[in-house]
């Protein structure tokens, strides 16, 4: 217990709230390598190419130096070197975009902050230094906004010509189709054409019902062809878009089984066409 004679060094006679401790950035060196050692179209190994300048990477958490390794197939008779394919590791696409220093995280929350929360640009720069210590201009978040509220064309912008030239080209198509669950429980789909694996299209999709996955593949489709070939992951809603929809277009639910079952003499078939070119 404590005795007073007084309130008053229990009172506050100045109404200005305390500035909030801004949290510390924790600084990380990180080098991404890729696991897979073998040539997912040929089976033969994959050979260090090389590594990527150091750039910056920007998550809610972490201020990243990142370096990316590069493999690449040296098979002469395979698809993969024949259309001078680098291999590196996917998970660098999906949580980062081309040319852009913040993490699909930080847009994400953009987005959050914007939409359901009603912030304006002020309010989401002061909102992300004083709780996760980032510094962003206010021209930045309005770029990032218009990022997470169109991210599928954020990925493709400018170059939706040439892939779909290079698309032309090809024989055949083969479309992966992969999900990736992030914050606020929805979740990132991106489709790629595999055999560039060059990124299609991406969308955020709070449902995961067979209807709405349907609507985002149809859109890409419209864009760049109907593809012939599908591989995805084993999400029960795209296989259940792919079957009620595309009944008519083989889906594979996992790229090694592609690969092992139909794959490997479409392979040879696009490896002659690019041979040509
Ligand atoms: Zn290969």
């Amino acid at each position: 217990m404590e005795k007073a004679l007084s309130l008053i060094d229990f009172i506050k006679d100045e109404f200005v709230p305390e500035p909030k401790e801004i949290p510390e950035r924790i600084q990380k060196e990180i080098t991404l390598d890729l696991e897979e050692i073998f040539c997912p179209f040929c089976g033969h190994p994959l050979e260090y190419y090389y590594i990527s300048k150091a750039r910056p990477l920007i998550t809610i958490k972490y201020d990243i130096s990142l370096k990316v390794i590069h493999k690449r197939c040296v098979n002469e008779e395979c698809v993969a070197a024949a259309s001078n394919r680098r291999f590196y590791n996917p998970s660098l696409d999906l949580y980062m975009l081309p040319k852009k220093m913040y993490a699909m995280d930080v847009i994400l929350l953009i987005g959050y902050l914007i939409q359901q929360e009603n912030k304006t640009e002020e309010e989401v720069v002061k909102y992300l230094l004083e709780e996760h210590g980032i510094t962003i201009s206010q021209p930045s978040v309005n770029n990032y906004k218009r990022i997470a509220l169109a991210l599928g064309e954020a990925l493709i912008m400018g170059n939706e010509e040439k892939i779909k030239g290079g698309l032309d080209e090809l024989p055949f198509r083969v479309y992966s189709i992969d999900g990736l669950s992030s914050n606020r429980s929805r979740t990132l789909f991106i489709i790629r054409d595999l055999i560039s694996g060059t990124v299609l299209g991406s969308a955020l999709l709070d449902k995961h019902d067979s209807d709405t996955i349907h609507d985002f593949m149809e859109a890409v489709f419209k864009k760049f062809g109907t593809p012939d070939y599908m591989v995805g992951d084993g999400e029960r809603g795209l296989i259940g878009a792919a079957r009620k929809y595309y009944s008519d277009i083989p889906y594979q639910y996992c790229h090694r089984h592609f690969l092992d079952n139909l794959g490997k003499d479409l392979m040879k078939d696009l490896y002659k066409a690019l041979k040509k070119n």
